[in-house]
């Protein structure tokens, strides 16, 4: 962009962040005044989405009139051109977006507002819904596609697995990438999920599920989802992976084993995997709910280690029932997985997989890194959700 364009966008950046919340509760105004329809593609509640808008919005007006950082602005465009297909997103829907911005941008700068202000920051807003909208086109095949509910089970209280079978095409995916999920229950609620089986040409899926404390997908899956349910996937993401040929080194908390499990199974198609050792770590002994399944494939995958950890040694009376661990012969060792994992041996050599909720993340990679492992041996999915 011209020099002067820096200023004026800079000017816009700064008066945007002084109140981003107008700035968004204007935009999506003049949005939803000019086209009502849209107002059914977003969720009820938009306070999280105007964050996510302001924070791109910022950044563009930050980036694009400075020297660098334009490959990765575009990339970041592309990426949420690609994630809109699945809104429904038009041509049209666009261009009523970014006379909206324009609008918003006007008001903002009040008395600044001069035919080249208008050319300078249009010009940037083009720019930014071009490069999204040229990303969307170029994306092959439909945005989203669909497969039925046949199976759900109870693991506990809080944890289900539901199984099922693509209706439409699967998309390519690997083990161990997540995908954009959508239930019927919550039409306009988009979730990562994990599957904990591989990709395969019978279109079956299953995810393991925990309903989180006030959490409107999870607790509907858990307790509303039933065979015959039709969920909707879009996108998959994610780059946890095994490079052949060089030890691994597993680190799983909860239903964060999904993913990790996945690529066991797809490990275990190939005769020649290299060593794995597998953490699994739960609050209590009985929410090691795949033991039994980890012994199975152990047992004939003879490069598979597996040791389970857990906080504490007892079950608090909501889990009591469940199996003993120690049944399936692995040993169960009591802490924090993060802190056994770093203390039980040497991982500066292997590659490292973790899976978990976010602190569970964090604290492992702090313990490992503080143990000598390289933090680019270490992979992980995003802790942000
Ligand atoms: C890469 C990735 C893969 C994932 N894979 C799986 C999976 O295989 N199985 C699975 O069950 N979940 C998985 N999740 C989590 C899932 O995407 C949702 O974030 C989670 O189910 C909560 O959604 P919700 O609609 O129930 O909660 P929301 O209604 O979005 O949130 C309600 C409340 O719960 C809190 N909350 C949100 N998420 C969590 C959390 N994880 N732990 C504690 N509190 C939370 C929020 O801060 C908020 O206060 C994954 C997340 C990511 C980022």
């Amino acid at each position: 962009m011209s020099e002067t364009a820096r200023p004026v966008l800079h000017d816009l950046r700064d008066r945007l962040a002084a109140d981003p919340d107008t700035f968004a509760r204007n935009v999506f105004a003049r949005l939803f005044g000019s086209a009502p329809t849209l107002r059914d593609m977003f969720p009820a509640h938009l306070s999280h989405l105007r964050e996510a808008f302001t924070d791109v919005i910022e950044h563009v007006l930050d980036v694009l009139p400075g020297d660098d950082g334009h490959d990765e602005l575009i990339e970041l465009l592309a990426q949420l051109g690609r994630d809109h297909r699945k809104y429904g997103v038009t041509e049209e829907h666009y261009n009523v977006m970014a006379q909206a911005l324009v609008d918003e941008a006007a008001a903002a700068l009040g008395p600044r507002w001069d035919r080249a202000t208008a050319e300078t920051v249009a010009q940037a807003i083009m720019l930014t819904t071009g490069v999204m909208r040229g990303a969307a086109q170029s994306v092959p095949g439909p945005a989203t596609w669909r497969a039925q509910v046949v199976q759900k089970f109870d693991i506990n209280r809080e944890r289900v697995v539901v199984r099922l079978i693509a209706l439409d095409p699967m998309p390519q995916f690997r083990a161990g990438q997540y995908l954009e999920t959508r239930i019927p229950q919550w039409p306009h609620a988009w979730r990562n999920l994990s599957p904990s089986i591989p990709p395969n040409d019978a279109g079956e899926l299953e995810f393991h599920v925990r309903s989180v404390p006030g959490g409107h997908v999870s607790t509907s899956i858990v307790k509303e989802t039933a065979p015959g349910d039709i969920w909707t996937f879009a996108q998959a993401h994610g780059t946890l992976q095994v490079e052949a040929g060089r030890s691994v080194l597993m680190v799983a908390g909860g239903t964060g084993l999904a993913p990790l499990r996945a690529i066991l199974l797809s490990m275990a198609l190939h005769a020649d995997s290299a060593p794995t050792h597998l953490f699994y770590g739960a609050r209590f002994p009985g929410e090691l709910y795949e033991l039994g399944m980890l012994r199975e494939l152990a047992a004939v995958n003879p490069w598979l280690k597996v040791t389970a950890v857990v906080d504490d040694s007892t079950d608090p009376w909501w889990v009591e029932g469940a199996p003993d661990p120690h049944q399936w012969g692995f040993e169960v060792l009591r802490g924090r997985v993060g802190d056994i994992v770093a203390q039980y041996g040497d991982w500066t050599d292997r590659q490292v997989l973790i899976a978990g909720p976010a602190d569970m993340i964090t604290s492992t990679k702090l313990k490992l890194r503080m143990a000598g492992v390289p933090t680019d041996q270490m992979q992980h999915d995003p802790v942000l959700d």
